[in-house]
């Protein structure tokens, strides 16, 4: 079906290389668009971040967040500089702050390789993994930021794990294996707790059971997050969907990003009920930027998620075949094997790995 009104995509650029990735990846976003038809975007430039902070003060101005919650998705570069931060010392992340704002609970992290990559697995299996980290993102261990409890000789921080944030990050996770076993996936999800230490994690896990009845067609397993730590390394082929706590789960997606080899290769969304943001896993990378070194790759990708989001919730085909032909034509553009990002001891950057990406897509 298509789509009659413009979708309105707030385009949050951000710090350090954020602004070298998103060119390029708006511009792919245009070429698919008009490739497939169908649908129509209009970007709003969205200023926030530690270069705005450092200039005026301010992070992410209400003006900036009322134009976010406008927007029918998000599209974030990446936010924060080493040497800007809040007099207490803590880092610029308006990213978080857009999490909790707009309740964006499921942080899912694809972790899919590209076959022709080189990748710190040297088995085969290691080249076509395709398993997706849901993380919890308004609560856990990140819900004490900013509330530490810090006297002389001790420090202590709150971890929250509440029945309705595991309810509906648990029911996004079944519902996600629900939708990939029709593609052909197992339809497994996997609780990764800490149940035998933790008493919030014994309960994590009670309500994630709780969920898993309402799915009797897809697996319900479990790992200590450990254990997970192990099997991502070991055998990370052996799973399918994950859901964990905030803090295990922004451990385990750096781990997922390393498995795909490299931070610029990684994508992700936060995703809540209304809103959701888009963006890659990498941060703000200002050791090499204006360097051309930037690998856009999971910019573009994070991109292609937008899409396919875009489409589920307007009911689009075209939307969802248009996220489609992105990821496809990234995919296309490493499959040769000659196209290896600096990151990766190569010497392809931002103009290269467009260019390859533009060529797939036939421009
Ligand atoms: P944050 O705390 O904001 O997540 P970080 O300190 O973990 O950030 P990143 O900015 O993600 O660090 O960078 C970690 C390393 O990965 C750096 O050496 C950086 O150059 C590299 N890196 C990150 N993103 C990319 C990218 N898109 N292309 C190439 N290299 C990248």
């Amino acid at each position: 079906m298509a789509i009659s009104n413009e979708l309105r995509i707030a385009v949050m650029p951000g710090d350090g290389i954020g602004e070298e990735i998103m060119a390029p990846c708006l511009e792919l976003l245009e070429m698919v668009r008009s490739k497939v038809g169908g649908f129509a975007l209009g970007y709003d430039w969205v200023e926030a971040g530690a270069g705005l902070y450092a200039r005026t003060g301010e992070a992410l101005p209400d003006a900036a967040i009322k134009r976010a919650t406008d927007a029918d998705a998000i599209l974030l570069a990446a936010m924060g500089l080493p040497d800007v931060r809040y007099p207490d010392g803590r880092e610029i992340v308006p990213q978080i702050d857009i999490r909790e704002i707009l309740d964006l609970y499921a942080g899912v992290r694809p972790v899919k390789t590209f076959p022709g990559m080189p990748l710190p697995l040297a088995d085969e299996r290691a080249h076509n993994l395709d398993l997706v980290l849901i993380r919890e993102s308004t609560e856990g261990l990140f819900w004490g930021r900013g509330k530490s409890f810090i006297d002389k000789d001790e420090a202590h921080d709150k971890m929250v794990i509440t029945r309705m944030g595991t309810e509906r990050v648990c029911k996004f996770a079944f519902d996600l294996a629900k939708r990939r076993k029709a593609q052909g996936h197992e339809g497994r999800v996997t609780c990764v707790d800490k149940a035998n230490v933790l008493g919030s994690m014994a309960f994590f896990r009670e309500v994630f059971d709780g969920c898993a009845e309402g799915y009797s067609d897809i697996t319900a397993d479990y790992c200590y997050v450990d254990a997970m730590a192990l099997k991502l390394i070991r055998n990370p082929w052996d799973n399918d969907v994950l859901v964990t706590e905030n803090m295990f789960g922004d451990i385990l997606s750096d781990a997922g990003a390393a498995l795909m080899g490299g931070m610029g290769l990684a994508p992700s969304a936060d995703i809540g009920d209304k809103h959701a943001v888009f963006q890659p896993c990498h941060g703000t990378a200002p050791d090499i930027m204006g360097t051309g070194k930037a690998n856009p790759t999971a910019m573009i990708l994070s991109a292609a998620m937008m899409l396919d989001w875009l489409g589920e919730r307007h009911s689009s085909e075209k939307l969802v075949e248009a996220g489609q032909v992105l990821d496809k034509a990234v995919r296309t553009a490493f499959s040769g094997g000659d196209l290896i990002p600096h990151e990766m001891g190569g010497n392809a950057g931002l103009r290269e790995v467009t260019g390859k990406v533009k060529e797939a897509l036939g421009g």
